[in-house]
This record gives structure tokens, C-alpha cells and sequence, in this order.
């Protein structure tokens, strides 16, 4: 007898060629959540929320939040992007960043930057192993905007305290190692920090540049491919500072789609690479297939 059922297989590393860079993404784990509403189309009903998923084929009950931080190897220099849930997320459905990037040929020595896309668990838990740097060699970038209002507290929303608490345990103590971004600073060269506020009060988002070609390492501008994307206005329970999250979702959403810019998005379908394009108001997640390969 042959015919046993494997189970399910799924691809949890990917990698390609762009310019002069390479980039490969890796899923650090999923996530399944129930129900959708909250956290997404928080203002919307039941019954359209179940509508909307219906004509995506996707089920209505629920959602699988997926996790995939990005490295880019540009100018010699090796940048991984957020740092997944690390130790926090071993229950077997996250945290399996490290083991990954080994299987990926990366050692932990070999990360030359982290940079931060913001300071939410699924990015900076991973940072630590024990009680050392998961990755020893790195260097760190974060918003100045973005470490101030978690240092400071003041404006971080209730909701977030543990989150703070967090903040507070991992990434003060890396301080000393640690370049803080503004909108427009440089992180190694071929690589840009833009602002995007308001998913965190500070979030930032990183553009590669490579022999003509162009990549956005946009973090959490969207959480989800049909529910960001279709409703960029609609509100979601992850955003910090929810109206001005709208307006830098609308805004990135409009510039990707306009320069048919490449995006690669933490919360994006894995392998988590694609393109926008614009229909009306709203906007479709296009999953990059072989052009990046021709
Ligand atoms: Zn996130």
C-alpha cells in the first residue's frame, strides 16, 4: 500500500535575483485566527465581511495570519528585515526564522543588519536567542519616530502594553548598536528608509535600489491581501494610530501601483513578493510568478 496520505507540504523559503542584490523570504510561521472581524473590517457587518470573502474564495470564519521577513544581500552586505516571533512563537507555528535561514545557507553571524520595520511582537521578538543576540554580528536600524514613542510610552495605545514591555526588554539593551532612521536616510548603499506612520506610530518601510531595479520592503502598510488591499479605508484593530494608517495604506497603495513597483510584504502570501495594481478605489494583490526570473 502506497496510497498513504503525506500531509500537507507547504514552501517556506524563497529566493531570486533582482539587479545586483539577491532576495530571498522566509516564512517564519502562520498563524490561524478567528474570526476576521476583529481584526479587519472593524466599521463592516458580518454579512459583508462574509461577502467579500466569498468572492475571493477565501472561507468566511476566519484567516491565516502569515509572517515572512525578508533578506536582501546587497553591496556585500547581508539585511534581514524584522525578526519574526523567535522563542515566543515555538508553540509550532512560529519562530522558525533562524532554523530557515540555515537551511537558506544563512548562519546567524552571517546577518550584517537587522533592520526594523517597526515594533510589533511578530518583528522584534526574534531578535534574542536566550539571552544573546540571535544574531551576533548585526547591527541594527529602526525609526527614530518609531523607538522614541515605545521608549517614551505615552503614546502607545492600551492595548499594546504588553507589547511595550517587550520593547522594553529587548531592544533598549541593543541601543548602543542600534542607527536611528529618518524618512530618506540611508541603511548600506542600495538601500532607502521611507516613513509610513500609523500601523506604528513610527513604522518605517525600506526601498532597494540595484542596477536599475527597485524593491519595497513595506512591513505592515497591509496586514492582509484581500481585506487591506480591496479596502484600504476599512479599519483594522492592528493599526496603532488607525486614521493615520488609512492615509499612509492610501498613499503606498497608490505610489507601488502608479510606478508598478516591486513589493515584498511581512503579511503578504508567501513567498510574499508581488505587485499592486489599482482598480478604482480599490486594489489587487498580483503574485510575482517567472518575470523575475527572465
Ligand atoms: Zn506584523
Amino acid at each position: 500500500m502506497s496510497g498513504k496520505l503525506k500531509g500537507p507540504y507547504r514552501p517556506t523559503i524563497h529566493r531570486f535575483l533582482l539587479g545586483e542584490a539577491e532576495v530571498t523570504t522566509i516564512l517564519d510561521g502562520t498563524h490561524t485566527r478567528e474570526p476576521i472581524n476583529p481584526p479587519f473590517a472593524l466599521e463592516k457587518s458580518e454579512t459583508e465581511i462574509a461577502s467579500i470573502a466569498a468572492a475571493n474564495k477565501l472561507p468566511s470564519h476566519g484567516f491565516e495570519n502569515s509572517y515572512t521577513p525578508t533578506v536582501i544581500t546587497v553591496g556585500g552586505q547581508v539585511v534581514l528585515f524584522d525578526t519574526g516571533f523567535g522563542e515566543m512563537g515555538r508553540d509550532g507555528h512560529a519562530g522558525n526564522l533562524r532554523r530557515r535561514l540555515a537551511e537558506a545557507g544563512y548562519a546567524p553571524e552571517d546577518i550584517d543588519v537587522v533592520a526594523f520595520t517597526h515594533c510589533h511582537p511578530d518583528h522584534i521578538a526574534g531578535v534574542m536567542e536566550g539571552d544573546a543576540p540571535a544574531y551576533p554580528n548585526a547591527r541594527y536600524t529602526i525609526g527614530r519616530r518609531e523607538y522614541d514613542a515605545w521608549k517614551d510610552g505615552s503614546e502607545i495605545p492600551g492595548q499594546r502594553a504588553q507589547n511595550r514591555e517587550m520593547f522594553l526588554k529587548l531592544l533598549p539593551p541593543l541601543a548602543e548598536r542600534m542607527t536611528f532612521l529618518e524618512d530618506g536616510d540611508g541603511v548600506v548603499s542600495g538601500l532607502t528608509a521611507e516613513a509610513a506612520f500609523g500601523h506604528s506610530l513610527g513604522h518605517m518601510m525600506y526601498r532597494l535600489e540595484s542596477a536599475g531595479k527597485s524593491l519595497l520592503v513595506w512591513g505592515d502598510v497591509t496586514n492582509h491581501y484581500v481585506f487591506s488591499l480591496q479596502y484600504p479605508e476599512s479599519l483594522v484593530g492592528f493599526d496603532d494610530d488607525k486614521d493615520m494608517s488609512i492615509a499612509s495604506r492610501e498613499r503606498v497603495l497608490d505610489m507601488v501601483a502608479k510606478d508598478g513597483l516591486l513589493v515584498s510584504g511581512h503579511h503578504m502570501p508567501f513567498p510574499s513578493i508581488g505587485y499592486v495594481e489599482r482598480h478604482g478605489a480599490s486594489y489587487r494583490w498580483t503574485p510575482a510568478t517567472y518575470q523575475l526570473r527572465m
